[in-house]
C-alpha cells in the first residue's frame, strides 16, 4: 500500500522548480521579442548578413542568459548539439552553406536591433531600453552573469542542456 501524507497531497505531482523557472524565462524572452516586433521602427533588412560577420564589423552581439537559452534551443531544433566551428570570424550560427542564420526565429535582441547602414542602421538604445531591462531581469532569475558574447553564451547554454 502506498502511503500519501498531507504534504504530498498538496504538492502537484512531478513539480520541477528548475524546469518551471526555465519555462518562465523562455516565455518572457519570447514576449520581449514579440513586443519588439510590434514596434513601428522602420528598417529594411535584405538579409545581406553583413552584421553576422563579426570580424568585419568588429561587433559581436552580447546575450543575457535567457536569450542564450532561447538561442540554444534554436540550435537544438536545427538538429545540432554544439555550436559549429567557424574560423573566418563570422557568427557560428551563420550557416556555412546556406549563408542564413540557423536560429533566425530565436536570434537574440542584438541581432534584431543592430541593422547595417544599408538597412537603416542600429536602433538607439533608448528605443529598446525597457526591453533590455526585462531581459536583465530574466538574467537575474536564471542566476546569469549579465550579457556575454554570443559564442560563449550559447555554447554554455547548450552544455547546460545536456
Ligand atoms: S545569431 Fe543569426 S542573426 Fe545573429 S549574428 Fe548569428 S547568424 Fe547573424
Amino acid at each position: 500500500m502506498v502511503m500519501v501524507n498531507a504534504e504530498m497531497k498538496r504538492r502537484p505531482p512531478n513539480r520541477n522548480p528548475f524546469a518551471e523557472t526555465q519555462a518562465a524565462a523562455i516565455a518572457e524572452v519570447k514576449a520581449v521579442y514579440a513586443e519588439l516586433a510590434r514596434r513601428p521602427v522602420e528598417r529594411n533588412c535584405t538579409l545581406l548578413t553583413q552584421c553576422c560577420q563579426f570580424k568585419i564589423t568588429g561587433a559581436t552581439p552580447y546575450l543575457t542568459k535567457g536569450e542564450a537559452l532561447v538561442a540554444a534551443r534554436g540550435v537544438r531544433a536545427a538538429g545540432r548539439k554544439a555550436l559549429p566551428e567557424r574560423t573566418d570570424g563570422a557568427c557560428p550560427l551563420l550557416h556555412a552553406y546556406t549563408g542564413r542564420c540557423m536560429i533566425y526565429n530565436e536570434r537574440p535582441l542584438g541581432c534584431r536591433t543592430h541593422f547595417c547602414d544599408a538597412a537603416g542602421g542600429a536602433y538607439a538604445r533608448g528605443e529598446v531600453i525597457d526591453l533590455i531591462r526585462r531581459l536583465e531581469k530574466v538574467d537575474a532569475l536564471l542566476n546569469g552573469d549579465g550579457p556575454r558574447m554570443l559564442p560563449g553564451a550559447v555554447a554554455d547554454a547548450l552544455a547546460e542542456m545536456r
